[in-house]
């Protein structure tokens, strides 16, 4: 026990509790550092899960929570609403790809998935095709640790391999890539379209299932197909979301509007929890009748928390008022210019950079990257490689000099 931090009743996420080290705990976060009790100090790579993107403590951010604190922290949502929610609703609208016209608001990603999920299974009862109840899902795809989410991400490869025969089997495919592929997955469409609700994809850059890599040309395919055969098009950005792979959004590269939106993670920048989920007022119009029953049976204790839709509202004023995306543009060039050596190691098998993420794919029969994990903590660093990657996800508003710690430590460590 390190410190008087007592953790003999805490149950940490996807550790093995026997063996796992003990966790460092933290006293303080500021920019793009994290403060540990003994006093040393961390340069965070990955911004908390990908949360922090303008940095910690962001003092608009701050500022703004302040005063909704004293305010009203929170209120329910059924039959009430609250200024920073319909404002933040209508902001969101206005930055997504078009014809996004409504927000439900949840508690976090899953919740996001699962909202998305259940709304694509009634808009196909409310117009008379009930019978379309499973989804498309992509191998290496990862949406949410929820028992739906968790259905349709990676059942093999996924943190949720023990789960794999208690949730509803899907329609799991790679993620077509060339002529062959394309025509596969438009022949399962059309002999299953009946059965099928939606499709579920990470746009361009699949995250926790292995930070893998596809083109915006591959989502402006499999939306056409999904288009053509009716099925409905779900955008899981609650990673890629607000900036992270170089534009606002994934879609806004492939030229798309998805039918449901997912978004979470860098929604309240960081600083809160929270998910939403936008749709088009066409989806949104099949639910509307004189019948209670038919409405959206949905409703989380904490959705629209008020604290926590201020926090987005002062994060997406920091998206208009600081040159975010300039930034993420330099973090790319950087991340491609000094990512460059790693290419010179025999144990790296693959580097590859996407607007603020970059990916060092390493041998794992020669390095160990759960053992790299203490290794960067004792160079000063923050970064969780798993699997086969070291991945790095820094808040935007990261210094060259802080990043260039990352990869001369991440060069250093997989020589
Ligand atoms: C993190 C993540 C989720 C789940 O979000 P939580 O807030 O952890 O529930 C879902 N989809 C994607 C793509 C994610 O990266």
């Amino acid at each position: 026990m390190k410190l008087g931090i007592n953790n003999t009743h805490i149950w940490l996420p996807y550790t093995q509790m026997q063996i796992a080290p003990e966790p460092l705990p933290v006293a303080s976060t500021s920019g793009c550092k994290i403060k540990l009790e003994d006093g040393r100090e961390l340069i965070d790579g990955i911004s908390s899960w990908w949360s922090a993107c303008h940095g910690y403590n962001h003092p608009h951010i701050v500022a703004v929570m302040e005063k909704q604190l004293r305010t009203m922290p929170h209120i329910m949502f059924a039959g009430l609403t609250h200024e920073p929610a319909s404002t933040l609703a209508a902001r969101l609208c206005s930055i997504a790809p078009s014809g996004l016209n409504k927000v439900f608001f949840g508690d976090s990603g899953s919740v996001a998935v699962e909202i998305a999920l259940k709304i694509a299974l009634q808009y196909w009862r409310n117009i008379g095709k009930p019978h379309k109840d499973r989804f498309i899902c992509f191998r290496n795809g990862y949406h949410g640790d929820t028992l739906g989410a968790m259905s349709v991400s990676d059942p093999e490869k996924s943190l949720h391999k023990a789960f794999r025969n208690s949730v509803i089997k899907q329609y799991v495919v790679d993620i077509p890539s060339d002529e062959y592929s394309f025509a596969e997955f438009d022949s399962l469409l059309t002999a299953e379209r009946n059965n099928i609700a939606g499709l579920i994809i990470e746009p361009l850059v699949q995250g926790a299932g292995g930070m893998k890599f596809h083109s915006a040309d591959t989502v402006a395919e499999i939306y056409r197909i999904a288009n053509k055969h009716h099925i409905l098009f779900i955008a899981d950005e609650i990673a890629t979301g607000f900036g992270r792979t170089g534009n606002m959004f994934a879609c806004n590269e492939a030229g798309i509007s998805p039918d449901i939106l997912c978004l979470g993670k860098a929604l309240t920048g960081g600083a809160i929890t929270m998910g939403a989920t936008l749709t088009t007022d066409e989806i949104f119009n099949s639910f509307l009748s004189n019948n209670p029953e038919d409405a959206f049976m949905h409703g989380p204790t904490f959705m629209g928390n008020p604290l926590a839709c201020s926090a987005a509202n002062a994060s997406l004023d920091l998206f208009e008022k600081e040159p975010r995306l300039k930034q993420i543009e330099k973090i790319e060039a950087q991340l491609i210019e000094y990512l460059e050596q790693c290419k010179k190691s025999t144990n790296v098998t693959d580097i590859r950079v996407k607007g603020a993420i970059g990916v060092v794919q390493v041998d794992t029969t020669k390095i160990d990257v759960y053992a790299l994990r203490q290794k960067f903590v004792e160079q000063g660093v923050w970064l969780r490689p798993f699997k086969d990657v070291i991945y790095l996800m820094p808040p935007f508003t990261i210094s060259e000099q802080e990043l260039s710690t990352l990869t001369s430590t991440i060069i250093k460590l997989t020589k």
